[in-house]
């Protein structure tokens, strides 16, 4: 049995292709898979369980069906759908779990996190995440009506595309030492993340043993998907 692993899909109206290639992988026909984890940003936006889109719906349509008729699927929020509610859940059949999560992977012990956490060099990005977490943030966000939240997440969305461009490369991939804390803190030697849509595996020392650092890609002219069975992991990178 296979577990199976992506993040960073950006699911949006505006890109028919990569909804259509999601739908498909989502069956998961050709792998025997014990569970599926998305660890965030499956969508480009999500501005709350209420916002009915149809791209949305068959989503989750798709997911109800995964997760009903075969594989347990797992959701860990990222910086674009973070909003993701009880009736997603409810109606998908997912599982949300905390970030950071350490899940037990074929005996390994492996630290789960979107990634944004890790870029602590972006000192603004962290104070944005802190106050759109807040739970009065998020309650006085959702008390608008959807055509004020869809402008308020296209403004955020906006300047955050603008300061991007501004900001050093580096800046926005991870911080090592934030990567090693986050490691020593829950005493693992495996962490998977997506988020900086830098796919790779990274290997380095960690008091004194190695340690694994896998990053997931984004689903833009390429699947990310990691597999990691018995045999260990495989990082897949499928050109579209
Ligand atoms: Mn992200």
């Amino acid at each position: 049995m296979t577990t199976v692993f992506i993040s960073d899909l950006h699911l949006d109206a505006g890109r028919p292709a990569t909804i259509e290639r999601f739908l498909d992988f989502a069956r998961l026909e050709d792998i025997q898979t014990s569970a599926l984890y998305i660890l965030g940003d499956l969508f480009e936006a999500w501005i709350g369980d209420d916002d009915i889109e149809p791209i949305n719906l068959k989503v989750m349509e798709t997911l109800a069906t995964l997760t009903k008729t075969k594989t347990p699927c797992f959701f860990m929020h990222g910086n674009r759908d973070f909003l993701i509610g009880d009736t997603f859940t409810n109606a998908t059949g997912c599982q949300l779990i905390e970030d950071p999560k350490v899940v037990e992977i074929e005996g390994n012990q492996v630290l789960l996190t979107h990634g944004d956490l890790l870029c602590t060099d972006d000192e603004p990005y962290q104070e944005l995440r802190r106050v759109v977490r807040e739970p009065n943030w998020q309650r006085n966000f959702l008390s608008k009506t959807l055509e004020e939240r869809r402008a308020i997440a296209n403004d955020l969305r906006s300047r955050s595309l603008t300061e991007t461009a501004s900001k050093p490369e580096e800046i926005m991939d991870v911080n090592q030492d934030a990567v090693k804390t986050m490691m020593r803190d829950h005493n693992v030697k495996f962490m998977l993340h997506g988020h900086t849509h830098r796919p790779g595996v990274h290997t380095f020392a960690l008091d004194g043993c190695q340690a694994t650092r896998i990053v997931l890609g984004a689903w833009d002219n390429q699947s990310s998907i990691l597999l990691w069975d018995k045999k260990g992991f495989r990082l897949k990178t499928i050109p579209h």
